[in-house]
């Protein structure tokens, strides 16, 4: 990777990205595709080698961002239901995955190869704004810069405050990447959500992303307040490849494991660090709670973000969930948090009576009022009864 380090002690740049993840490098790529990338601009991360960390997928209508570097684009989504598995072709979003390996390579050559862009590794230990708050700045343990912006995703907002949160849920997972020796996975179809019947903790499923017929990543998901151990997941998995595809463990070889947790949360949106630090990612608080997908949205952020710099000098914020798609969120949130049971007969109706492509584009808040009561009364409105009841105070705050 062709990379350029600062080595100045202190240097003004017009924009500090402050953490290459996805975020930071989503921003960094729309700057550099945009008359922005005639400003100085500085790329600061505690480590800029690529990893393949994370496989990031997102469902799309039309072309998708970096269709250059998506690794796999699948055309049919499977559900496993405890009594059927629904395989459904897509035609309006098409379901993709991108490695972040690809991406941050991509773009991190990208933006050391131009005259523009420094980058900078090291730990960033806080972003504070000066007095007269005109200027941004970034401090290392050994430097610091200053900017007229930082966009961080690294440090959590002074202003957001744990015990606020009232379904303190999370996406955790661990996932296996292997290959098989004999073509087992049909590689046309994305497995979103495996319900198998020996998933019991929580809200819990299977989503498998085959690569091949004999390679894939296999991911055993847990919507639940608390985290397992690792051999949990793991066994989860090793039983799953048996009872569905007859793979033991000597059949198969594991190339990488992806594990990660993911905020599923009624936590608020905080845009700002503090004025002149704009909160980018995760840490801005764009994970949709009730399913915590967030690369789609900060591909919208960045794409607001530039288009603000330009009109007129200053960040633009993406649109925020209007009150009805925040109310369907909590609504969402609360039945996955305290009624996982019921919530699993939510899925089940909602997958067996409506569309792929009308569930996606309902979570991608495009649906009209009216494909929302469709939606809504496909499934049983006991559990949603309950969850509006109790939290009916919680959505006045957010
Ligand atoms: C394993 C995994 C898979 C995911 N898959 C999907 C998916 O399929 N679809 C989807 O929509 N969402 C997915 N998500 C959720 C979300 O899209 C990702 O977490 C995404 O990476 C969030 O981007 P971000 O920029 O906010 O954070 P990150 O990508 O984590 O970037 C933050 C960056 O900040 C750097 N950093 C942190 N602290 C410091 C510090 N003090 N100093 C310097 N640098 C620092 C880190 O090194 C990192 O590079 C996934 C999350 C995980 C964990």
């Amino acid at each position: 990777m062709a990379s350029k380090f600062s080595d100045s002690v202190q240097k003004r740049y017009d924009y500090i990205i402050a953490g290459a993840g996805a975020s930071g490098l989503s921003l960094a790529w729309h700057m550099l595709h945009s008359p922005i990338a005639e400003k100085n601009i500085l790329i600061v991360d505690a480590d800029l080698t690529p990893e393949n960390d994370k496989t990031w997928c997102f469902w799309y209508s039309g072309t998708p961002p970096y269709a250059d570097l998506i690794y796999k684009k699948w055309t049919t989504i499977e559900i496993g239901l405890s009594s059927e598995r629904i395989a459904q072709s897509v035609d309006e979003y098409h379901y993709y995955g991108l490695r972040s390996v690809d991406f941050k390579r991509t773009v991190l050559e990208a933006v050391g190869a131009h005259r523009n862009f420094d980058l900078f590794q090291g730990s960033i230990k806080q972003l504070s704004c000066s007095p007269s708050e005109e200027v941004a700045v970034l401090d290392t343990e050994e430097q610091s810069f200053e900017a007229d912006y930082i966009f961080q995703s690294c440090l959590e907002p002074p202003g957001f405050k744990e015990e606020a949160i009232h379904y303190p849920l999370k996406q955790h997972f661990l996932g296996w990447e292997l290959t098989v020796d004999k073509p087992v996975f049909d590689d046309s179809t994305c497995v979103l959500m495996d319900f198998d019947k020996t998933f019991t903790e929580g809200v819990s499923f299977m989503y498998m992303l085959p690569w091949s017929s004999k390679s894939g990543l296999l991911e055993y998901t847990v919507f639940s307040g608390q985290l397992l151990e690792k051999k949990a997941y793991e066994n989860k998995i090793t039983r799953y490849l048996d009872n569905r595809f007859g793979l033991s463990p000597g059949d198969y070889q594991i190339s990488r494991i992806e594990r990660g947790v993911i905020p599923m949360q009624d936590r608020p949106v905080i845009p700002w660090y503090t004025s002149r630090v704009l909160n980018l990612g995760t840490q801005g608080g764009l994970t949709k709670p009730s399913t915590g997908y967030t690369f789609s949205r900060i591909q919208d952020q960045a794409r607001a973000i530039v288009e603000g710099l330009l009109s007129h000098g200053a960040p633009g914020t993406p649109a925020v969930s209007s009150f009805r798609f925040k109310a369907y969120d909590l609504w969402l949130l609360d039945i996955l948090y305290t009624q996982p049971r019921e919530a699993l007969n939510v899925f089940h109706h909602l997958f067996t009576n409506n569309s792929m492509d009308e569930i996606f584009r309902f979570l991608n808040e495009d649906s009209s009022p009216f494909e929302d009561l469709k939606i809504m009364a496909s499934v049983p409105y006991l559990p949603f009864l309950r969850a509006i009841w109790r939290s009916r105070k919680r959505l006045m705050e957010i």
